[in-house]
């Protein structure tokens, strides 16, 4: 008998029209269904990179869609906050979206600062082995707020925002991730090609 979770993703495949009432997977969407989770600190270069990155996996011929969390937050996570607890909630729903879509066959990149390990942890336990990336998106503090693309940085300095990640409130850089961009000293397109070049082989 299939275990819960198997038997779960099964029922998902079906709601999409991927996989017959016989239960034969879609092989050919699936194999190269992927979750690459960004994470690093505001300004390190997470929406930037993933934009580029998109291009690129369509341009292949991939079926590619962006989970940013500043859009998530407009309309899913609307509700919450920047609490430790509404931040978790902002990963476990997208997390499960992400999942979700990758169970529909897409190739999903995930931007958001998730800056606890605990979530990221949990994000990765949704996901088969093989259909999940940790990517580190990596610059110093002090690079990200010389960058500051909206002005959040100056806006903590100032008081006017609280629970900034990285000013105050805390960001645990990933020990282990699957990939770590460098996004001071490499350029975008050299980050977006180290992203491609780690894809390649594991969904050919
Ligand atoms: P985040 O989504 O992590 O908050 P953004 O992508 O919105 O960050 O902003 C990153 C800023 O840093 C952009 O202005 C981008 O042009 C700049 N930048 C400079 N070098 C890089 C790089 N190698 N990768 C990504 N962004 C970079």
């Amino acid at each position: 008998m299939a275990a819960p979770d198997e038997e779960q993703a099964h029922e998902r495949r079906r709601a999409f029209g991927l996989e017959s009432r016989a239960g034969a997977p879609d092989s050919v969407a699936n194999s190269r269904a992927f979750c690459l989770w960004m994470t690093g600190l505001p300004g390190s270069g997470k929406s930037t990179i993933s934009g580029e990155l998109l291009v690129s996996l369509r341009n292949r011929g991939r079926d590619a869609f962006g989970l940013d969390g500043d859009v998530l937050r407009l309309g899913l996570n609307r509700d919450l906050g920047f609490s430790d607890d509404d931040r978790s909630e902002n990963i476990r729903r997208t997390a499960e979206v992400a999942r979700l879509m990758v169970d529909a066959g897409l190739v999903v990149v995930v931007s958001l600062i998730s800056p606890f390990r605990c979530d990221r942890e949990f994000a990765r336990s949704r996901f088969a082995s093989g259909q999940f990336c940790e990517i580190f998106v990596d610059a110093p503090l002090e690079v990200c707020e010389r960058r500051d693309p909206k002005g959040l940085y100056a806006k903590a300095r100032r008081g006017e925002l609280t629970r900034m990640t990285g000013i105050d409130s805390p960001y645990e850089p990933p020990e282990h991730p699957d990939l770590h961009l460098h996004t001071d000293s490499d350029d975008v397109g050299a980050c977006v090609e180290q992203v491609l070049g780690w894809l390649r082989p594991r969904t050919p």
